[in-house]
């Protein structure tokens, strides 16, 4: 996205009455480079020129703007990522445990059976043309290991 990925977020922070700050941009980069949801303490870590409750303030501003989106984790803090439209759909493994956030790639063909099957379900209800956000919760390999050890 590069260049144009700052000129959405510029004008989308315009429309919604706020302004591309210095520190809204640094934001969008690290998200932008990190490529998976960051929690605030993520965001935080080894940066010591941000301040947690402008960081917050920020997030929030470029949430009401459709630039970040709030992907619920399953308990403590939600993590922060560009929205779809921004990057590309994808999907999340969520640990229940440890609430650790990766993306998961689902395969092309996968993709569009869950979207037909989807979207017959959604016209039964009466809903045209819909998106679908899906994200599995499961213990991801570290807990799994770290349950097994305990049990051992
Ligand atoms: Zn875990
Ligand atoms: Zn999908």
């Amino acid at each position: 996205m590069g260049a144009d990925l700052h000129e959405v977020t510029a004008v989308r922070l315009g429309e919604s009455g706020g302004r591309y700050t210095r520190q809204r941009r640094h934001l969008v980069e690290i998200l932008e480079r990190a490529g998976m949801p960051l929690a605030i303490p993520d965001i935080l870590r080894g940066r010591r020129n941000l301040a947690q409750s402008s960081v917050y303030r920020n997030l929030a501003a470029l949430e009401r703007a459709g630039v970040v989106r709030r992907v619920p984790a399953d308990e403590g803090f939600g993590r922060y990522e560009l929205t779809e439209d921004l990057t590309e759909h994808h999907h999340h493994l969520i640990c229940s445990s440890c609430g650790r956030v990766q993306d998961v790639e689902v395969p092309e063909d996968l993709e569009r059976e869950v979207d037909r099957t989807l979207d017959r379900l959604a016209r039964r209800a009466g809903f045209a043309s819909v998106a679908h956000r899906l994200d599995l919760i499961g213990r991801c390999g570290r807990c799994a290991t770290r349950g097994t050890a305990a049990r051992a």
